[in-house]
């Protein structure tokens, strides 16, 4: 999701989110997001996950050490790893495989240098070249000048309020030389670049146990990866399909920051096709306190089928987008969380996205 403060959290699927408003700001709806605090968690076999707040990561612990997935923050990787420490003794993290490279979830790593390799999908080395990277939550290089500034993270923020965007701290943390932009070097100076990428697929085989890599394709981010522990017949995956506004149900309508994060409707389609043909059990997120299924993934593929034929056929029958917001009531989905509050922002996600990408 969205959004973020200092240091603190967020961004949310495509939208964001906080633990903590900004002065002057509204706090979130209670429920929005999952209360603060940390802990971990057994999943299944040998796998478990470990949460700061409502952001989650997982973690194998195997014969020859821990593979890790996403540090979240250098303040959680600190503290994750003398949990680790403690209750795993003698197991190094070996590897860390990192889901994606918005900064909420993948900052931190060096934290685990001294002992891990770092593995990404390839496109997390373009966001990471210097050039404005791929962002969520609507954020974009608005001026164009090459650099993240606070105008660009907090104006979504400020017109859809704790859905997109990220909070000014997200950037001002970053920012040295406090001119209210953060070069892209600065805005990754805490994530570790990927020591191994892959295009596609990878297979990661350690301590007896055997670990996919999965791109999904494009669709929260452009560089994602799904990590499936075979052995524990266990699927993690990072705000996508869930984003941050998942809490204990995938039932929850999509923040549907700008048009669908600048991919198209039927790449997000295409990846949640790709997870489902995946043989797992266990639906486990970045977001998200329970565990999912693959029907959940089944329903959120139709979310945006349904979404696509009803805005694409509304275009075809010539409305206008003022007229879909009053006529697309997309009656099947009213009992899903977020309902009332992202309707027209999906409507509006799903006109735009199907204008750019023709
Ligand atoms: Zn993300």
């Amino acid at each position: 999701m969205k959004g973020i403060v200092t240091g603190l959290l967020m961004l949310l699927g495509t939208a964001t989110a906080l633990a903590a408003a900004p002065a002057g700001i509204p706090p979130p709806p209670p429920g929005m997001f999952a209360p603060p605090g940390r802990s971990i968690s057994h999943v299944a076999g040998d796998l478990y996950r470990a949460n700061n707040g409502g952001w989650f990561v997982a973690f194998l612990v195997t014969r020859d050490g821990i593979v890790l997935v996403d540090t979240l923050s250098v303040d959680f990787a600190k503290w994750l790893k003398a949990q680790l420490a403690e209750r795993f003794p003698g197991k190094p993290v070996k590897y860390v495989i990192m889901s994606h490279s918005h900064w909420d979830h993948a900052e931190g790593g060096a934290v685990f240098a001294d002992t891990a390799t770092f593995i990404g999908q390839e496109n997390m080395l373009r966001n990471m070249d210097g050039r404005y990277p791929a962002l969520p939550g609507d954020i974009v290089d608005r001026n164009d000048d090459g650099l993240l500034d606070v105008a660009e993270f907090e104006q979504p923020f400020l017109d859809r309020l704790w859905y997109c965007g990220a909070t000014r701290g997200s950037v001002t943390s970053k920012d040295r030389n406090g001119d209210g932009r953060a070069t892209p070097a600065e805005f990754f100076a805490d994530i570790v670049k990927p020591d191994i990428v892959y295009a596609d697929r990878m297979t990661l085989r350690v301590g007896g146990k055997t670990i996919q890599l999965v791109f999904p394709g494009k669709n929260h981010a452009n560089d994602g990866t799904a990590v499936l522990f075979t052995d524990e017949r266990a699927l993690f995956a990072v705000d996508f399909p869930a984003d941050a506004l998942v809490q204990g149900s995938m039932r929850s309508l999509p923040s549907a920051c700008g048009p669908f994060d600048g991919h198209p409707m039927a790449e997000w389609i295409r990846s949640y096709r790709t997870l489902e043909a995946l043989d797992f059990d266990l639906l486990l997120g970045g977001h998200g306190t329970v565990a999912f299924t693959r029907q959940d993934l089944v329903e959120g593929r139709e979310f945006f089928e349904y979404l696509l034929r009803e805005v694409d056929a509304a275009m075809r029958r010539g409305e206008s987008l003022a007229q879909m917001r009053q006529s697309l009531r997309l009656d099947r989905y009213k009992d899903w969380a977020h309902y009332e509050t992202l309707r027209i922002p999906n409507i509006e996600a799903a006109y735009h996205n199907l204008q750019t990408y023709k």
